[in-house]
């Protein structure tokens, strides 16, 4: 059977930062980032599309709970980058009961540090800090 991994959306594949600068960096972006339309992150494509491979991959995200269009729009978003990833979504602001072997997740205020498999903190761990570490890690140790 295929290991589970858990891939974070916003500054893990959708460029979350990238808006909140255009928005001139308010204070808490979550309220205004237009989710619909962020980029990607750099080389999030090609990683998702190796790692889908050999693994079991879910998009798992957080978004923001005043905000229930921001829901549909992590769904769409994720149709126009990742059309093969259908009903692999899933919305929680729990991570520490996903159940699986890896979690890449850029934040630590969701679960992520209780999450029972292994958690690469994308961006900040050293072997983590982009896609390519990323997956170089992953293949190393993980498959
Ligand atoms: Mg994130």
């Amino acid at each position: 059977m295929k290991k589970i991994i858990y891939i974070d959306m916003d500054g893990v594949i959708a460029n979350f930062d990238k808006d909140a600068e255009r928005l001139g960096n308010p204070h808490r972006p979550d309220k205004y980032v237009d989710y619909g339309n962020l980029e990607l992150i750099p080389g999030a494509k090609d990683a998702l599309i190796q790692l889908n491979k050999d693994f079991d991959i879910f998009i798992a995200s957080t978004p923001p709970w005043d905000r229930p269009t921001v829901w549909g729009a992590k769904r769409e978003w994720l149709e126009r980058h990742f059309p093969w990833l259908k009903r692999k979504l899933i919305l929680t602001h729990r991570k520490d009961l996903l159940i699986g072997d890896i979690l890449i997740d850029d934040s630590r205020w969701r679960g992520q540090p209780d999450f029972k498999g292994t958690w690469l903190w994308f961006g900040t761990a050293q072997k983590c800090k982009n896609w390519k570490s990323t997956l170089e890690l992953i293949y190393k140790n993980y498959k």
